[in-house]
């Protein structure tokens, strides 16, 4: 992993309008409100946070599968965040998705070559002979077999189709990687597969990551850094090894706390956070913290002002009053 940023975000912002009546005044769902991060090159970020919190929409807005509200994306260093399709074609190649439920994102009507072959028709990257033998590559590759181009998607496994998934986002060579929940819908035994193939193509290939999560045991393993977001912020970012050891935001302790301890020892000593109150609605939330109604050392300034993401220790930021 080297020390080079490919993918930075400044201050994303992205908002829905939220379906009112048709006279009622215009209100936003403030899904992603000024996330800022950068990922090096061939880094593994990880990004955690409950339903709703802002990930996958922060995910599909780097690939511009939305359009930013506010905010910049830069890849190598290129601002790319108002760039129309002709002009992100190229970066489009560069950045791919994966996806939660692999099989809704594979059209039931084509063939596993097709499913695979269509980025290469897309992109213009082999035809004929040459372009078959990449796809049975990319199959061998993600653990499939050659002959597996000419089935279709419902006769694989749900574990079978993430690795389809991940084959046709690989067919078009990218550096970077948003997985998407890639492993929550699958059974737990299968879910350490696909990330320790994940791993593996990453040392092979030199991908870089950005791998969202809804739970924190599921990234542990796979992320050189993790970031915890609540409410369409980043409310914490550091080191794996340190985040799971020195967690500082009342939020990050109470997801920690929730995480199963295989050791009946250390999981009888263990207290669970329970978080209490409600999650409040995303539609122009109230100023101050939006953990206030949930947090259980909330202070008056928590009700007025919105913590800023700041430095508390080497690498390690946070975004509460209690470290400022
Ligand atoms: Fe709790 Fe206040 Fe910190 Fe928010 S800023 S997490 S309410 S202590």
């Amino acid at each position: 992993m080297g020390n080079e940023v490919l993918l930075e975000v400044k201050n994303l912002k992205k908002y829905f309008r939220a379906k009112k009546g048709l006279f009622a005044p215009k209100s936003y769902v403030k899904a992603v409100d000024g996330v800022s991060f950068t990922i090096n090159k061939g880094e593994t970020l990880g990004l955690v946070g409950e339903s709703g919190c802002g990930k996958t929409t922060t995910g599909r807005t780097i690939v511009k599968l939305y359009e930013p509200t506010a905010g910049k994306i830069l890849y190598n260093g290129e601002d790319i965040t108002n760039y129309d399709y002709n002009k992100v074609l190229p970066f489009r190649r560069k950045i791919q998705m994966i996806f939660q439920d692999p099989y809704a994102s594979l059209d039931p009507r084509m063939t596993v070559g097709d499913i695979v072959g269509e980025a290469i028709d897309i992109h213009k990257l082999a035809k004929g002979k040459e372009r078959t033998e990449k796809i049975q590559y990319l199959l061998r590759k993600v653990g499939l077999n050659s002959d597996h181009i000419n089935r279709y998607p419902h006769e694989f496994s749900g574990g079978q189709r993430q690795r389809i998934g991940i084959a046709r986002a690989l067919a078009v060579e990218p550096e970077c990687i948003i997985c998407d929940e890639p492993i929550s819908a699958l059974d737990v035994s299968i879910q350490a597969q696909i990330v320790n193939m994940l791993e593996d193509l990453q040392r092979d290939l030199g991908l870089t990551y950005l791998f969202i999560a809804h739970d924190l045991s599921m990234v542990k393993h796979i992320s050189n850094r993790v970031g915890v977001m609540y409410l369409g912020n980043l409310v914490e970012i550091t080191n794996s090894n340190e985040l799971y050891k020195n967690p500082l935001h009342p939020y990050t302790k109470a997801l920690l706390s929730a995480i199963p301890i295989p050791d009946p020892d250390i999981s009888a000593s263990k207290k669970r956070i329970v978080l209490e109150g409600e999650i409040p609605s995303p539609i122009d939330p109230p100023p101050g913290c939006k953990f206030k109604g949930r947090c259980r050392y909330a202070k008056p300034i928590c009700n007025e002002v919105d913590p800023e993401l700041i430095e508390v220790e080497p690498r390690h930021f946070v975004a509460c009053h209690l470290y400022s």
